[in-house]
């Protein structure tokens, strides 16, 4: 079967032309949040639509098919009037539609290596595992849930022999590659907690600002280097509707409104009409280095790390687990996995979660002159407002790392590293950035990645247990997984301890969202919502049917 993208003809162009258009509200994180592709346009959350958002995300159950039938039956019929219907879908161009010479495009990626530049420094090499390997509790997944979970569990109970297998490298994949956004938020943005679990909104929000803390008291007393700077958040409008999102924002309390002149003055792009700053909901870090760096503390902490090790097999074997790589044999009290993206070791999880590939680019270092030509002097890290968003900072030798909008879903649900280079997502990325900064038209990319996003319909994690209690799990970081990677582990440790915390009680911890449907209705109603994004993006934000029952049905489709 071909595999489908998200592109739909006739709504999108080349990059340099009229790429598709932004909007949203970026409110943080990563590619943070946004994305084109949810139903429940993370956009709206975070600057603030307030409008009624959904409902919840229940237990899946009997029904789940039926309601993925009807809602995709709508998304099909609004395809039907959509793509190659005659009325117009840019109703309003965007800023991003603007022209772009070609040549300083193609100029400006020419010189780019593919992969990540934060995966491009000196790392340590640890062992695969081989043989037969008793311990008490094993953790599969050497990204930040992984290693958040073995470091917590080491320090809860030092005498635990606790093992960390990992199937390539640590920190290789979503942990390697991320833009660094390290935002409070445990739920992709207030607006999406709010509107799931009203009831304890105000607990998650404390318990996330809690957890940032908590990460920031963690990489100091353990003296690990991972570049953190805590330079808040700097949500950007480019578009009129959304400085009343911003404005909204700003009125509940979620940062401080500049006009147009105070956000030039800050940042200096002609796209921004009005900003949203909040100093301390959000860090910006080294992704990379983090992961290395836990992976050392993990290690010194007592943890046996292995990679080259891929976790196979799952079964239970009297009162222990056994779990089976190529050459090694784990038996095992407990476990937990912390896979993220990649196929679960419980079929049963797999429908929950689809994989969404973000691009990136990083810029040479900027001289001081370049940095002087667009301000950005408190650093902080930027989205902009569209449902198709792009994120941006600065690394500490003043690289500006570049990414979102594109938010790519290939039919199948695969992760493949051949989705990866797409040259398209990154000319449309780098001519969205000089649309942004034009006074950088000097600058040059050095590296273009990309990666893949765990998205549930909720847009946060979910977890669960299996095996009588014994191995707990956690998916759907949905693209702003950093900072809420480590409360995920501290919950999958309360829940293997069969304790009941204020973590474990959280209606969000204990409740699952709705499964995607399989294939092709997956595709379907995944291309169905893009396009309608896209639609709401050169509409002033309005959104149409599809998109409002997907609001009503509280399910979606972010990255
Ligand atoms: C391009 C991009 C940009 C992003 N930007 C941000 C951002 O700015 N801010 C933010 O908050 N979030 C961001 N995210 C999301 C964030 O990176 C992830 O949510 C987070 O890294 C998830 O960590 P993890 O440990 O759960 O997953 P991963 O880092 O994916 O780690 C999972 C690991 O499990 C291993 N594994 C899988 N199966 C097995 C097996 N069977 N046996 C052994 N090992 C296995 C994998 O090899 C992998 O290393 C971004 C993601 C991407 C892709």
């Amino acid at each position: 079967m071909p595999a489908l993208t998200l592109e739909l003809a006739g709504t999108r162009n080349d990059a340099l032309g009229h790429a598709l258009s932004p909007r949203h509200v970026g409110r943080s994180g990563h590619g943070v949040e946004v994305a084109q592709l949810d139903g429940l346009d993370i956009g709206r959350q975070l600057a603030g639509d307030r409008l009624a958002h959904r409902r919840l995300s229940g237990a899946a159950g009997a029904g789940d098919q039926q309601q993925h039938l009807f809602i995709f039956a709508a998304a099909a019929t609004d395809l039907r009037h959509g793509p190659h219907a005659t009325r117009s879908v840019r109703d309003v161009q965007t800023v991003f539609d603007a022209q772009v010479d070609r040549d300083l495009v193609e100029h400006a990626l020419a010189a780019s290596t593919f992969g990540s530049m934060w995966l491009d420094i000196p790392r340590p090499a640890y062992p695969q595992a081989t043989g037969s390997i008793i311990c008490d509790l094993l953790v599969v997944g050497g990204g930040y849930t992984g290693l958040w979970t073995a470091l917590h569990a080491a320090q809860r109970d030092p005498d635990r022999r606790i093992v960390l297998i990992e199937a390539n490298r640590i920190g290789w994949a979503a942990s390697g590659r991320n833009g660094g956004f390290v935002d409070a938020s445990l739920t992709h943005g207030v607006e999406n907690g709010k509107a799931r679990w009203p009831n304890e909104i105000d607990v998650l929000e404390a318990m996330g600002r809690e957890n940032l803390d908590g990460m920031q008291a963690d990489i100091g007393s353990l003296g690990l280097d991972a570049e953190w700077q805590r330079t808040g958040m700097l949500s950007v409008a480019t578009e009129p509707h959304q400085v009343d999102w911003l404005a909204d924002a700003a009125a509940h309390g979620e940062g401080q409104l500049l006009d147009l002149r105070e956000i030039r003055d800050e940042v200096h792009s002609p796209t921004y009409l009005a900003g949203l700053y909040n100093p301390d909901t959000c860090a910006i870090v080294h992704p990379a280095k983090l992961a290395f760096e836990l992976a050392r503390a993990c290690q010194e902490a007592g943890v046996h790390i292995y990679e080259h090790t891929n976790a196979q097999h799952l079964a239970s074997a009297g009162v222990a687990l056994r779990i089976h790589s190529d050459e090694a044999t784990f038996t095992c009290r407990n476990a937990v996995l912390a896979t993220n993206v990649f196929p679960s070791l419980l079929r049963r999880n797999r429908l929950y979660t689809v994989p969404v590939y973000d691009y990136v680019l990083a810029t040479e270092p900027l001289t001081d002159a370049q940095l002087g030509r667009i301000g950005w002097r408190r650093r902080q890290g930027i989205a902009d407002s569209a449902n198709q968003f792009h994120y941006y900072r600065l690394t500490m030798d003043n690289r500006i790392v570049w990414g979102g909008y594109d938010a790519v879903y290939h039919f199948g649900r695969k992760v493949n590293d051949r989705y990866e280079d797409r040259a398209a997502a990154y000319r449309r990325l780098a001519a969205h950035f000089f649309i942004t900064f034009p006074a950088l038209e000097d600058v040059r990319f050095t590296h273009r990645w990309a990666g893949a996003i765990d998205t549930n319909t909720r847009f946060c994690a979910h977890w669960g247990v299996a095996r009588d209690g014994r191995v707990a799990y956690v998916n759907g970081f949905t693209g702003l997984g950093v900072a809420a990677a480590r409360f995920a582990a501290d919950v999958c440790l309360d829940l293997l301890e069969n304790e009941s915390t204020a973590r474990t009680e959280l209606e969000m911890v204990r409740s699952r969202p709705l499964p995607f449907p399989p294939e092709p209705l997956a595709s379907i109603g995944i291309q169905a919502t893009r396009w309608s994004l896209d639609r709401a993006d050169h509409s002033a934000g309005r959104r149409n049917i599809l998109l409002r029952m997907l609001d009503a049905l509280g399910l979606g489709f972010d990255s």
